[in-house]
């Protein structure tokens, strides 16, 4: 073991967290976990994790859920590709491995969904296997510690080989825990330096390296508001790939003058009234404007019959599957008498 994961460890025996809801042993737990924490904080996590374990509390019962079903329960977590990856992979593990989890973090990285460094923490907690993470937070952590500047592919292998480096033989899920603790909790964007185990020797200087800038470009979408008094809004079902694949939204279109169109192929007349207040929503990659579009002529859309892709939604109690933002989307329209 080497100085920094020694100081390290003993940093995390003080001061990391020892009691999220998912350091239970249990690697379903931990997978489901691993993967609700790619891109999501925590604190965010916690109540998502703790409904989906209550909903699904085990590989098998995941496995038998429809794609709808697990959709619900994420719904609000984003980055949806994550919930239909982890659902496929229940039923890989089920049909391939009967119902036994994989022990080789290669076996992990094969399944849907499943990084690297998502396959390396999975072993490590779950089986104390040894296995070099990259993950956000360890990626910070490296990245200052050994001046490592760049988004290219040779900056990412600097970095992993300095994970293989630090990653100790033994007490693997300690310091899996430890230097992901120290990224959330300690060098953070704004990094705490005072309060860092390998200040000593860590080359940052006081400016953020490259590695963590990340620009994210401005994208825009207007999407359809058809409203019936009696059934509620009209939801259609995204196609099943893309960041919101699978999840019930409102038709849409890139421009303007292509919205009459999406509300012409559901067979409405598109008289399109004054646009609502935009709703925001930042991805990873990019931030999101919706400009929501009010179809006038509400008692038109009975003549819209439900089908595989199209549903109506009264707009309160749990419904479908749907992203956060259109959610709040609907919400607001549901304030206006
Ligand atoms: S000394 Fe500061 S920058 Fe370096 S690893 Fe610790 S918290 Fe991060």
């Amino acid at each position: 073991m080497d100085d920094f994961a020694r100081r390290l460890l003993a940093w995390y025996r003080r001061h990391g967290r020892h009691d999220l809801p998912w350091q239970v042993g249990d690697p379903y737990a931990r997978w489901l976990a691993e993967v609700m924490l790619q891109q999501t904080t925590v604190t965010a996590v916690i109540p998502y994790f703790q409904r989906f374990m209550n909903a699904f509390p085990t590989v098998q019962a995941l496995a038998r859920a429809s794609q709808d079903e697990v959709l619900v329960h994420w719904a609000g977590l984003g980055y949806y590709a994550r919930a239909r990856n982890l659902h496929a992979a229940a039923r890989r593990i089920t049909e391939q491995y009967a119902g036994d989890f994989p022990r080789t973090a290669e076996a992990w990285a094969a399944l849907p969904g499943v990084g690297p460094s998502t396959a390396a923490a999975i072993v490590a907690f779950a089986f104390g296997i040894p296995a070099p993470i990259l993950d956000a937070n360890a990626r910070r952590v490296l990245a200052r510690y050994h001046a490592v500047s760049g988004r290219d592919a040779r900056a990412l292998r600097e970095l992993w080989m300095h994970a293989r480096d630090h990653t100790p033989t033994r007490e693997a899920a300690a310091y899996t825990q430890a230097i992901m603790d120290l990224g959330a909790l300690v060098c953070r964007k704004t990094p705490d330096c005072a309060a860092c185990p390998v200040a000593a020797d860590c080359a940052f200087e006081g400016e953020d390296v490259p590695v963590m800038r990340r620009a994210r470009p401005e994208r825009a979408v207007f999407m359809a508001v058809i409203r019936d008094p009696k059934r509620g809004f009209l939801l259609v079902r995204r196609p099943p790939h893309g960041v919101w694949g699978g999840l019930w939204s409102l038709p849409e279109s890139a421009e303007l003058k292509d919205l009459p169109a999406a509300v012409a192929a559901l067979g409405l007349e598109p008289r399109l009234g004054t646009a609502a207040a935009p709703i925001r929503h930042v991805f990873t990659h990019f931030r999101l404007t919706i400009t929501p579009i009010p179809i006038e002529g509400a008692s038109q859309g009975c003549g819209v019959a439900e089908r595989g892709d199209v549903m109506w939604y009264k707009g309160r109690g749990p419904g479908p599957g749907m992203p956060a933002p259109i959610r709040r989307l609907l919400n607001q329209f549901l304030e206006v008498p």
